[in-house]
């Protein structure tokens, strides 16, 4: 079977498409020029599973049609592919690429998809969540509402992680509505897979890791700020199984280890001996944070991720013993 995978040279996706090519799928990634195809095929060759690997160079995914060539012949979609950098000022350079190119690749898939059986799309947590004032559970029920007002009210004021948020929502929404509108006229159905923060182990060795935060910001308010995390191995898992198992079809699935406060990190990290990074001293923070109960302002239900994914998911400690040797063979290897 071949997948189409969009944004496949983004942090998540190379490991999906690792995932993919490593089960025996054939991938056809679309990258935004020729730098990046070449950035793939070097890789995915280099580690012997570059040859069921087909790049495609989509340069804008907000013209029109943009994925009507992408899409002919494949039997799955993964849409991976979205903006979110720091500096956004304009809400629609997140909302434009974000809900265009995912409604866009649906409209593709019903004009030229005549093979495609499932689409899988990349949501977040960020379309289910909207910050909370208490500790708050959520499930995939919830849908975040307030970012989108908030881009509408504040225009070109709203601080960029609520733009990110906007764009999440709506282009989610989009593909709910596009499909509900459409799905007599296809034989392929939609599964949406919402992690938290993904942390961490780039296979594109260029996105930056948010786990580095404890490293640099060691204040108690700081190292007692909580959310809930998801390795990205477990992140692209969810959109391979998600492809796989038949009842996943129509449903949105938090996928997400569990919560964390930042102080876990830290004691994980110091806990593992000999230290991978034995060249660096590691701060220890403050770990009486973790002498009182933990509150997880943000944590989510599992209970559907478990019932039709069933992920096992990788600890705090797994994840950081793999983070440092990642960090140690590199440091090695410069
Ligand atoms: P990356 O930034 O590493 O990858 C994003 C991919 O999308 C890249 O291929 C990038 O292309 C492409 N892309 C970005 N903007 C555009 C655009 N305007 N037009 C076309 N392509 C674009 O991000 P992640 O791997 O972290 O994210 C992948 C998906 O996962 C996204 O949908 C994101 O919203 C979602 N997600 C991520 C989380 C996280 O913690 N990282 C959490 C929850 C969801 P290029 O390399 O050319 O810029």
């Amino acid at each position: 079977d071949k997948v189409l995978v969009s944004g496949a040279n983004g942090y998540i996706a190379m490991w999906a498409v690792y995932l993919f090519l490593e089960r025996g799928y054939s991938v056809r990634g679309t990258v935004r020029s020729e730098d990046k195809a070449k950035f793939m095929k070097d890789y995915f060759n280099s580690i012997g599973l570059g040859d069921k690997l087909e790049t495609f160079i989509v340069e804008d995914i907000v013209k029109e049609g943009a994925f009507d060539e992408a899409v002919k012949g494949v039997d799955a979609i993964a849409h991976m592919a979205s903006p979110f950098h720091a500096n956004v000022k304009d809400p629609e350079e997140f909302l434009r690429p974000a809900v265009q190119g995912t409604v866009g690749i649906l409209k593709s898939a019903v004009k030229n998809g005549d093979k495609v059986k499932r689409v899988v799309i990349t949501s977040s947590c960020a379309s289910i969540m909207s910050p909370p004032d208490k500790p708050t559970k959520f499930s995939e029920l919830d849908w975040n509402t307030l970012s989108p007002k908030q881009v509408e009210e504040q225009g070109s004021n709203t601080p960029p992680m609520t733009i990110y948020r906007a764009s999440k929502t709506l282009a989610e929404k989009g593909a709910w509505e596009y499909h509900e509108k459409h799905k007599n006229e296809v034989q392929w159905d939609l599964a949406v897979i919402n992690p938290p923060f993904v942390s961490t182990l780039p296979r594109n060795f260029e996105n930056p890791c948010w786990a580095d935060k404890p490293f640099d910001d060691s204040t108690k308010e700081a190292l007692s700020d909580s959310n809930s995390w998801v390795d990205v191995r477990d992140t692209a898992l969810g959109h391979v199984l998600a492809l796989e198992k038949s009842e996943a079809g129509g449903e949105r699935i938090i996928t997400t280890e569990g919560g964390y406060i930042w102080q876990e990190w830290l004691a994980a990290a110091n806990s593992i001996s000999p230290s991978p990074i034995s060249s660096h001293k590691l701060p220890v923070g403050h770990p009486e944070i973790l002498d009182g109960t933990r509150v997880i302002n943000i944590s989510y239900d599992k209970s559907k991720e478990q019932r039709i994914l069933g992920i096992k998911f990788h600890t705090k400690l797994e994840t950081t013993k793999d983070t440092l040797e990642d960090f140690a063979r590199r440091a090695i290897s410069k």
